[in-house]
């Protein structure tokens, strides 16, 4: 029995989750509203996790491929002081395969492969329970019935208000990214400094974050503490870089030329779901990845939205019959397994952008032993 299933959002979650209902050659509808893969710079590196988000790329049949595009070395961690004092330099062992990066310009192709994504295909809302299904609306006024109605829509889920009230909130936390390219071209100096993954400076709540693409792109995150509208005075990318670099102000000159290298600024507030965000389980529709459990941006977003995907398609795929009763124990165990994730991201960011700059280090340290 094949029943009607879309996925709303051709995400980490919405496309690990088809590739893998494709695999066991079960048909889905993957809607994205995004005209076209590159219609938006695809954003940085990812980190997979050999029990997350890997494990999800294994049940798509597609680890190995990951493993040539992979970067073992981008796993490479540098912390320095504000005074470019090098406080701890980790590199990985050559096996080490624990969190590889992979640019999600890569990670997305490699999901993509066969599937045939809508693109242009903006949903505005789900209804469940009409006579025909779970109805789902277009931006462009069409409307279409599915069985399941998977919301892999991010943050700002579309899918999300058929099954909970409940919205982001701001953290407090807020970001700037800029990047920089060519990096050992135009700066060997900086590219040394960054080496083969990341480097991080950690002041009193604010720390920089430069992070190695592959072919020498690299993005750089300033993280703060700030009210949502500290920008709203500013205007253009150099009123930006100034204010940036007054609020690093007596940080090393090699840290805030980072910054001064820095092409274009994306504001990037973080916005979470609460800890333990669940709901009263609906016929016909479900959530996965960020539109269920939106957390702080401490590597394991993705991981999560990828082996969610990709539980639910092999659940599904495996146990046909029950559509509804696949659903009501996959929710179960996502719940349990994120809010886990969510209180160790929330405890994260309080540390990492924190009024004691050790209590980063600290936490590093605290992951590095684990
Ligand atoms: C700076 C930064 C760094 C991060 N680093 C990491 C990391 O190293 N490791 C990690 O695991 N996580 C990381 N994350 C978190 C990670 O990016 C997210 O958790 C992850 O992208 C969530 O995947 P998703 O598929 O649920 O949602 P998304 O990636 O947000 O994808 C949602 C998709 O749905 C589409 N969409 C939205 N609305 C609609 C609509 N109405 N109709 C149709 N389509 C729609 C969007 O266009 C998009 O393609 C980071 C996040 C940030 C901000």
């Amino acid at each position: 029995m094949r029943h009607r299933i879309a996925v709303v959002g051709a995400g980490p979650a919405g496309l690990t989750f088809a590739r893998v209902l494709h695999r066991h050659g079960y048909p889905v509808t993957v809607l994205e509203r995004d005209p076209a893969p590159d219609a938006r710079p695809p954003g940085g590196t990812l980190d997979l996790h050999e029990g997350l988000g890997q494990l999800a790329l294994d049940k798509a049949g597609l680890l190995a491929r990951f493993q040539v595009l992979s970067r073992p070395e981008g796993q490479a961690m540098r912390i320095l002081d504000t005074a470019g004092t090098v406080l701890r330099d980790w590199q990985p062992r050559p096996d080490e395969r624990a969190n590889p990066e992979i640019d999600r310009g890569q990670l997305r192709d490699l999901l993509l492969g066969p599937l045939d994504v809508q693109w242009g295909r903006g949903v505005t809302r789900v209804a469940p329970g009409t006579r025909d299904g779970a109805l789902v609306q277009f931006a462009d006024g069409r409307q279409e019935t599915f069985d399941l109605v998977v919301g892999a829509d991010g943050a700002w889920s579309r899918i999300r208000p058929a099954l909970s009230p409940v919205t982001p909130y701001y953290t407090g936390v807020t970001s700037v990214e800029t990047s920089i390219d060519d990096i050992d071209t135009r700066r060997p100096d900086l590219g040394r400094l960054i080496g083969d993954g990341s480097v991080a400076v950690y002041g009193v709540n604010r720390s920089l974050v430069a992070q190695r693409n592959s072919g020498g792109h690299v993005k750089v995150y300033a993280k703060f503490r700030a009210p949502l509208d500290w920008h709203a005075d500013l205007t253009g990318a150099e009123a930006i870089r100034s204010s940036l670099l007054t609020m690093f102000e007596g940080w090393a000159d090699p840290v805030l030329d980072l910054l001064r290298q820095g092409s274009a600024f994306v504001h990037r507030p973080f916005y979470v779901l609460p800890v333990s965000h669940t709901w009263t389980h609906v016929r016909g529709v479900t959530l996965l990845g960020d539109a269920a459990h939106l957390m702080p941006p401490l590597g394991v977003g993705a991981n999560l939205a990828m082996l969610e995907g990709a539980e639910l398609a092999e659940s599904i795929a495996g146990d046909p019959a029950d559509l509804d009763e696949t659903v009501r124990v996959f929710e179960e165990q996502m719940w349990a397994r994120a809010s886990k994730w969510a209180k160790i991201t929330a405890d994260g960011l309080e540390r990492l952008v924190s009024p004691d700059p050790a209590e980063a280090i600290a936490l590093f340290d605290q992951v590095q032993a684990a």
